[in-house]
């Protein structure tokens, strides 16, 4: 018999980590979801930029069913179909020669982390073992992918964290040069920072970095998680960048939702994960390798990537709209469909209530740190739904400011 369970066994049963809201949904197709009471909602929040093609894809659902029918899982004793068609596929896209499977983004950065190390150990010994990253981003919550990552509140409590691990402002070159020598493995960046505030790069300031790093022999590594499989409009959002990385760590939408993460690297620097030198029980599996092969397919074309900046405007538009009228937000900003509305001092430090009022209007949006509310729906989201879920956005926007008068 299924047992019973409501919102409140969450807090009899879970770890308390996560703070989940009331709402339980149990079924989602494209971008509309519905919850335990049948209640309608709109996701502009895919799951935190993971259901880039929506919910119950047809085509995922196909080859998801097709693969648990044929085989799930082997130990990394043997390699499978799926596995080499999707690192086929990953390097022919990109600048990558060589691809490592993992099952989330933490692991694609802690396996990334590694590799840098290891390569300035194997090629210049181990003084050269120093990470620089940036303040505010984002990489992961292992202890490796907290201690890389710019922000204190990750850490707390948490030390002693690994050392050897410096930070930054983002897009300031200055600091960065203040910062890097040839004790430097590695420069660690987002193109776009997502939970720091969506933070685009300069490309200026992209190209330098580059330029950094090879005078300091040192590897550059790209964290694409949240911006990378079409999210952006390009495959990876470095393309937009005119530099390429020595390796770029991909997951979220890779799988739709099914748990998959990748790093991949150019030919010399993967060398350094010689034999035993990392591993992970499921990565590379063929359920998660097959729907990942099917959500590239389906992506990387020139009618979902178009079809970004399309959906892009009517966001822009609409928010600027919104905006207009209710006078909230000092910037609308990001990259193709990762947008960030950041409020104005008002409302500073509380852009969490908005995801509150826009549940209520049936609506599931995102925050990116205290300031910005975040919006990252399906690529494919139908431009109804986008003019309906803004229609909602705005009501949540008018409740929170007639609360807050
Ligand atoms: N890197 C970036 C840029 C992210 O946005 C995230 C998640 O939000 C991660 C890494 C961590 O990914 P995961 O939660 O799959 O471990």
């Amino acid at each position: 018999m299924t047992e019973q369970v409501t919102r409140a066994t969450f807090d009899e049963v879970m770890v308390p980590n996560y703070a989940p809201s009331a709402v339980i949904p149990v079924r989602g197709e494209g971008s509309r979801v519905w919850d335990t009471e049948n209640n309608e909602y709109i996701d502009f929040a895919g799951g935190i930029a993971v259901t880039a093609l929506g919910h119950s894809h047809p085509k995922l659902v196909d080859v998801m069913r097709q693969q648990a029918g044929q085989i799930w899982h082997l130990a990394n004793v043997m390699t499978n179909e799926p596995a080499l068609r999707l690192a086929k596929k990953l390097t022919e896209k990109t600048f990558a020669d060589r691809v490592f499977f993992c099952n989330s983004g933490g692991e694609a950065n802690e396996a990334a982390f590694k590799l840098v190390r290891r390569y300035a150990f194997d090629h210049y010994g181990e003084q050269k073992h120093e990470i620089i990253a940036f303040n505010k981003s984002f990489h992961g919550r292992t202890l490796f992918t907290v201690s890389v990552g710019g922000q204190a509140k990750y850490k707390e409590g948490f030390e002693p964290t690994p050392g050897g691990i410096s930070h930054c402002d983002y897009n300031n070159i200055d600091q960065l040069k203040a910062l890097i020598s040839d004790r430097t493995c590695a420069v660690v960046m987002e193109p776009i920072q997502g939970e720091g505030g969506i933070i685009p790069a300069d490309v200026e300031f992209a190209k330098q970095v580059r330029e950094l790093c090879d005078e300091h022999n040192a590897l550059l590594v790209f964290d694409e998680v949240q911006s990378g499989v079409g999210r952006t409009g390009t495959f990876f959002a470095y393309e937009q960048l005119g530099v390429k990385p020595d390796v770029l760590t991909s997951a979220k939408a890779l799988g739709n939702g099914f748990p998959v993460g990748a790093m991949l690297a150019t030919e010399k620097a993967a060398k350094s994960l010689a034999f035993g030198t990392h591993g992970s029980t499921y990565g590379g599996n063929p359920m998660a390798c097959a729907i990942a092969e099917a959500v590239i397919d389906i992506v990387d074309t020139p009618e979902v990537l178009e079809g970004v900046e399309k959906r892009r405007q009517l966001f822009v538009e609409g928010l600027n709209a919104i905006n207009e009228k209710h006078n909230l937000f000092k910037e609308v900003r990001g990259m193709g469909l990762l947008v960030g509305a950041e409020v104005v001092d008002a409302y500073a430090g509380k852009a969490a209530l908005f995801i509150k009022a826009a549940a209520k209007e049936g609506l599931f949006i995102l925050v990116a740190g205290p300031n910005v509310v975040r919006f990252a729906p399906s690529l494919i989201i139908p431009e109804e739904d986008i003019k309906e879920g803004l229609a909602r956005f705005e009501k949540a926007v008018a409740a929170v400011i007639a609360d807050n008068a």
